[in-house]
């Protein structure tokens, strides 16, 4: 509740003008309310008679003697502006209304902004170790869902508890004023409604954070049935599929079911309360009359307010409801926001300057998940320049190593060096800028070819956007598309085959022209002539520049300055291609297995 207070408060200005705006709504319903009395003694007298007994008594109150001054109407005349000034009231009370409102649901969605965008933010510079824990569904449903709730709850129930709140206050200042001991006694009793309100809240709070969960677990099933809805169609599990949904959403129904029981009850449970204490109130108030300590008309003035109390504490019970639900959704949110991101640039970083591509592991070790090493004691070098091929068995530790390099995660022992720096004590930004990347799992985004090839980099001339996907052997497709360079590619570049997105993801590597490129399994989708024609051209690229290449098939590493043979995590073996295969090792086995035609010719 602090919290949400907190959050609210944030929006200063839009909150002041809520709460200026909820004084003049209450100014003007107080002025409504007693128009009534000159509506009745003033309006409605037709018989002279009743005129002349009428004038006789105190026909206004205070506050309308004041509203008559400020107009400057004389008595006289009161009956002839009544109608207008009850028309301007009405207005006054709606516009301010209105303003309240407004004022309110600004504030709401102002700090849901606010709140979304931090929450993106920290998302999005979480680690890769984050990522691998959390599901997407989850992640979406609390920057969507849990957030909306917090609006509701910020622009509807904080309105209400301040609009309520002064009305009440108002009102028990009038009890006050009419009989102190009768207020304190109904104050006594009150708090009887407070236990069930609690339990309320409890049962509330507890069902609506259950509710939350549900609805992540839909957004999971969401997110991977429509990202892989292939593979639920190639595989026919559609049924299967909606079965699992069908019972999501049976769940979410059901808690949310609970909770409209629970919080359909508490307003009409809090009514009974107050309808109790107003018998109670009347049985002792019938015998204070009886004693002669309280006025018949008093008392009815006691009792009007205490009925008049029902509305605000009706209202501030829903109210109560409604941010009873949305602090699990609060809380949900700054679990995340709590989540430090692991991997930061520490108070000292300073940009890596313009790299050589020196890189150097000094006994690297690293575990995923702790107790489970993937690598041990990895040790080597690579000089500026040089092409360097990590060869070994799927789940060797090939891309984990890689992985190190552009810091997605860190090391547990040892150091990554590049022009004998440590890694760790430059920006993320700086060191991520200098390498290039092209990943087994191809990424690209729902924009334009040209936006996915510049993807990263501003100012970017359409010649070197080109040249990039020429020498990517891209700009051929590309040109044959409908739309050229501004055709759209769907989403995760799902309008274009998988050899063309592999080639957009090399052009856009490319075009970064970074000193250190990484090429994990770039071009394994890709037919022997692309393959063929690409690696002409990554050849000329790779010239210039330190180069890391994972691949499995080994006719495309043949010629690298240094290929490392990864083993369960460790280099087993280390040096160019005519070295190794004069080796009886696991390159040569490999190598023996894809080529068993060369391995029959050097028999
Ligand atoms: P492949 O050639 O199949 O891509 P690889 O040699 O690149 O394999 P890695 O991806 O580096 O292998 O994986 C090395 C080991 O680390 C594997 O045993 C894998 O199960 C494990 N691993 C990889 N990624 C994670 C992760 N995010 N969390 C936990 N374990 C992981």
């Amino acid at each position: 509740m602090f919290q949400l207070l907190k959050v609210t408060f944030s929006e200063k200005k839009w909150l002041f003008l809520a709460f200026a705006s909820t004084l003049f709504v209450s100014l003007f319903t107080y002025i409504f309310v007693d128009l009534v009395q000159p509506i009745v003694d003033d309006m409605l007298r037709l018989a002279p008679a009743a005129a002349s007994a009428a004038s006789a008594a105190p026909t206004t109150t205070r506050a309308l003697d004041l509203l008559w001054n400020f107009l400057r109407i004389s008595r006289q005349n009161i009956r002839s502006v009544l109608p207008f000034v009850l028309v301007a009231v009405i207005f006054g009370k709606g516009l301010f209304t209105f303003l309240s409102s407004l004022c309110m649901k600004v504030v709401g969605n102002r700090v849901v902004k606010t709140m979304r965008d931090d929450l993106y933010g920290h998302i999005i510079r979480q680690s890769s170790a984050y990522f691998d824990q959390a599901t997407t569904g989850d992640l979406m449903s609390r920057l969507t869902n849990d957030v909306d709730r917090i609006r509701d709850a910020v622009s509807s129930a904080m309105a209400d508890i301040i609009e309520e709140a002064f009305i009440l206050v108002a009102l028990l200042v009038g009890m006050f004023v009419k009989d102190w001991t009768l207020a304190l006694m109904a104050l006594v009793i009150m708090p009887l409604a407070i236990v069930p309100l609690a339990a309320f809240s409890r049962r509330l709070k507890r069902t609506g954070r259950q509710a939350q969960l549900k609805m992540s677990e839909l957004y999971d099933i969401l997110h991977e049935t429509i990202t892989g809805n292939r593979i639920v169609k190639a595989f026919t599990m559609e049924a299967f599929e909606l079965r699992k949904f069908l019972k999501s959403t049976a769940n979410y129904y059901r808690i949310n079911i609970r909770l409209s029981w629970i919080s359909s009850l508490s307003s009409p449970f809090m009514e009974f309360i107050g309808g109790v204490v107003g018998a109670f109130i009347l049985f002792i108030g019938s015998k204070r009359i009886a004693q002669n300590h309280i006025s018949p008309g008093d008392f009815a003035a006691f009792a009007t307010a205490i009925f008049y109390m029902f509305q605000p504490i009706k209202r501030l019970s829903r109210a109560n409801n409604v941010i009873q639900q949305a602090i699990p959704c609060l809380d949900r949110v700054q679990e995340v926001l709590q989540v430090p991101p692991q991997i930061q640039d520490k108070p000292t970083a300073y940009p890596l300057p313009p790299v050589q591509g020196h890189v150097r592991f000094e006994k690297v070790g690293f575990a995923y998940v702790p107790g489970r090493p993937v690598l041990f004691d990895v040790d080597f070098e690579a000089l500026p320049r040089q092409t360097v091929a990590l060869v070994g068995l799927s789940g060797a530790g090939k891309s984990t190593l890689i992985n190190l390099l552009s810091r997605f995660y860190e090391p547990d022992r040892g150091r990554i060096t590049i022009d004998g720096i440590d890694i760790t004590d430059v920006t993320l930004l700086s060191l991520r800028s200098q390498i290039g990347l092209v990943t087994q799992d191809i990424v690209l985004f729902n924009d334009t070819v040209r936006n996915n090839i510049a993807y990263g980099l501003e100012n970017v001339s359409e010649d070197r956007i080109q040249a990039a996907a020429k020498a990517a052997e891209c700009h051929r497709f590309i040109i044959d598309l409908p739309l050229g360079y501004d055709a759209p590619i769907g989403e995760r570049g799902g309008q274009l085959s998988r050899g063309q997105r592999q080639r957009l993801a090399i052009a856009r590597a490319l075009l970064k022209n970074p000193p250190i490129l990484i090429l994990d399994e770039a071009t394994s989708a890709l037919d022997s002539e692309s393959e063929r024609l690409i690696q002409a051209a990554l050849a000329a690229v790779m010239r210039d520049r330190t180069t890391f290449i994972i691949a499995h098939r080994l006719s495309t590493i043949r010629s690298a300055d240094r290929i490392l043979v990864i083993d369960k995590g460790r280099i087993v073996e280390s040096g160019p291609h005519d070295e190794l295969m004069g080796k009886s090792g696991l390159y040569r086995k490999l190598h023996d297995l894809q080529f068993p035609e060369d391995e029959e010719n050097s028999r």
